[in-house]
């Protein structure tokens, strides 16, 4: 069809387009076989040229305008994206936005222990599933079982490969094909993907709503029980807060109702806490051993929210109830990976010293850290980057706040130092772009004219990366 309208000037470019072999031959000289096998630079080539081929076909107007890039032009991209390939995609960043648990910058960073753990158990064999008592085989999630049921005063654990798996798990063991009862005031979204009428969904439950967004009654969950009951559900709303005219259930009375019916009750924690956060100064968030004291049946959260280990979901509640879930053959396909489990036994040991957890985890660290000692941090940075001439920057410390991130204390306000970034000759978001763009990317925030960087998230130890970050963005 496009080939009758076709331009004789487009067909000469279609016709000088280069070719795939004298391309290929120019990259085996440039030394390209040598780090990449022949049929993926082929394979780049190819598509190089073909998008080549595209533009040309797909000029709206005529192509006179147009000019064909030379063989060593199209020989430089192939070797742009060989060399693009050979990077990590996935890097380390400066987390300079202040949100503590930034799920899109991998929420909780990893302890010292969890790491080494990680190096050990990661770089050889292990007893992942054998019992080195009786020589035969065991059970992966027994590694951390007993160590969970201690911390929380749980009967019985299992580790899946996040919370979401883990709801997924419990309400497809409780309740496929059953109702299930859901406050309408927690029909909660947690982040793109994770939506509980959804994942009720998947999981075979029939979702039974009940009360109203702001407002749900004992009496309301009462009167929904009936034959096709199988589960009470109570999601915590994470990331929002209704305030005003609200009421909802507590967890305490839906297990009193829950017993009188025989029904069990699951608790979907979202973020479980086993620090008592309210020693600090920040608001109270009930423990996951709080929780449990209810006599909940079943409790989810994540294993990389306040926490502060390894992507995982946790499983926790009585025995009859988990021995169930654990026989679930969707439990294999979700199971936790030996690398996960490695490193969130060693997170869970922190906790068996509460005083040593909060400086050894980073999240609870960077939760519960002074404001004079943000402060400190702050100024010896702008110290050691007032040594620098950095052209056209004026850098300043401010007051500000940091958020706990991750749906975890959603209302809670925590007072930062902020490091101002004012450029003479960039804008904000050019300047932010190109702190973005750095080898070792720094994220920071926006605030009308000014770039900040959010102390509470930056460790001493990056120091060197925003100085040689500012370094390379003022000087090129
Ligand atoms: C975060 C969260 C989830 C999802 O947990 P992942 O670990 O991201 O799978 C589910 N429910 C609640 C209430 C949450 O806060």
């Amino acid at each position: 069809m496009t080939k009758q309208k076709l331009d004789d000037h487009r067909m000469t470019l279609l016709r000088g387009l280069p070719k795939i072999d004298e391309v290929m031959l120019s990259l085996e000289k440039k030394g390209a076989f040598a780090r990449t096998p022949k049929y993926i630079v082929k394979s780049i080539c190819r598509s190089v040229v073909e998008e080549l081929r595209q533009e040309i076909l797909n000029k709206q107007m005529d192509a006179k305008g147009m000019r064909l890039p030379t063989a060593g032009e199209v020989v430089d991209k192939v070797m742009r994206i060989i060399n693009g390939l050979h990077q990590y995609r996935l890097r380390k960043v400066v987390n300079a936005t202040g949100v503590i648990l930034h799920t899109n910058l991998g929420r909780a960073p990893l302890c010292a222990d969890a790491l080494q753990r990680l190096m050990e158990i990661a770089g050889g064999y292990s007893n992942l599933e054998y019992d080195l008592v009786k020589g035969e085989r065991g059970l992966r999630y027994d590694h951390v079982q007993k160590i969970l049921c201690e911390l929380s005063g749980a009967e019985d654990a299992l580790v899946v490969n996040n919370n979401a798996a883990a709801v997924l798990l419990a309400l497809n063991t409780l309740a496929e094909g059953k109702q299930v009862i859901v406050s309408r005031g927690e029909l909660v979204e947690i982040g793109g993907e994770f939506r509980i009428p959804e994942v009720m969904e998947k999981s075979g439950a029939c979702l039974y709503e009940v009360g109203t967004t702001n407002r749900t009654r004992l009496k309301d969950y009462e009167k929904a029980i009936g034959p096709e009951t199988a589960l009470i559900l109570k999601v915590h709303t994470s990331n929002f807060r209704i305030i005003g005219f609200t009421e909802d259930t507590d967890l305490a009375s839906l297990v009193a109702l829950g017993k009188n019916y025989g029904i069990p009750v699951m608790y979907d924690l979202g973020s479980g806490c086993f620090a008592e956060l309210d020693r600090y100064g920040l608001e109270r968030e009930p423990t996951v051993r709080d929780v449990l004291a209810t006599g909940v049946g079943v409790v989810t959260f994540s294993g990389d929210k306040l926490l502060g280990g390894p992507q995982a979901g946790v499983i926790l509640g009585q025995k009859d109830i988990l021995q169930k879930i654990k026989k679930n053959p969707l439990n294999r396909a979700l199971r936790i990976d030996k690398l996960t489990l490695a490193a969130l036994e060693a997170t869970l040991m922190q906790y068996l010293q509460p005083e040593m957890a909060v400086t050894r985890l980073r999240v609870l660290m960077a939760l519960t850290e002074k404001l004079a000692d943000v402060t400190k941090r702050a100024k010896k940075l702008l110290s050691m980057l007032r040594k620098e001439h950095f052209e056209g920057l004026a850098i300043s410390v401010t007051k500000g706040f940091s958020m706990s991130g991750g749906g975890s204390l959603p209302a809670q306000e925590i007072p930062t130092m902020l490091l101002s970034i004012v450029s003479t000759h960039m804008s904000p978001s050019s300047l932010e772009e190109r702190l973005r763009r750095l080898d070792v990317p720094i994220i920071a925030r926006i605030a009308e004219d000014e770039v900040l960087f959010d102390m509470r998230t930056i460790e001493e130890g990056e120091f060197p990366y925003i100085r040689d970050g500012l370094k390379k963005i003022t000087s090129s």
